[in-house]
């Protein structure tokens, strides 16, 4: 049912039907919901972050960066943000292998 006009027709957006929501003058009185508008957005491009953060990846002090730049609005990264760089402990080296089948 449509918001403004109380009729039962397929929305359009903002809960309005098509006919509504086409005159300026009603769109108007019914703003973009909440959900519309969640997040930083990927269109308009965000400010970069004006300091980068020496918190690791994927820790909670990196989680509170990253949110507290997404509610001011601006990129979540830093291109000098901490990174790992350490040397993987693991070493992974080749092997050949070769598999002998026997003859038939
Ligand atoms: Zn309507």
């Amino acid at each position: 049912m449509c918001r403004h006009c109380q009729e039962d027709r397929y929305l359009f957006a903002r809960d309005l039907c098509r006919r509504c929501f086409d005159q300026p003058d009603i769109r108007a009185l019914y703003p973009v919901a909440p959900h519309g508008r969640r997040g930083v957005g990927r269109h308009n491009a965000p400010t970069p972050p004006a300091e980068p953060t020496d918190a690791a990846p994927g820790s909670a002090a990196k989680l509170q960066v990253l949110a507290a730049r997404a509610a001011a609005g601006q990129a979540l990264f830093h291109p000098r943000d901490e990174c790992l760089e350490a040397p993987c402990p693991v070493v992974i080296e080749p092997v050949r292998v070769s598999v002998e089948r026997d003859a038939a």
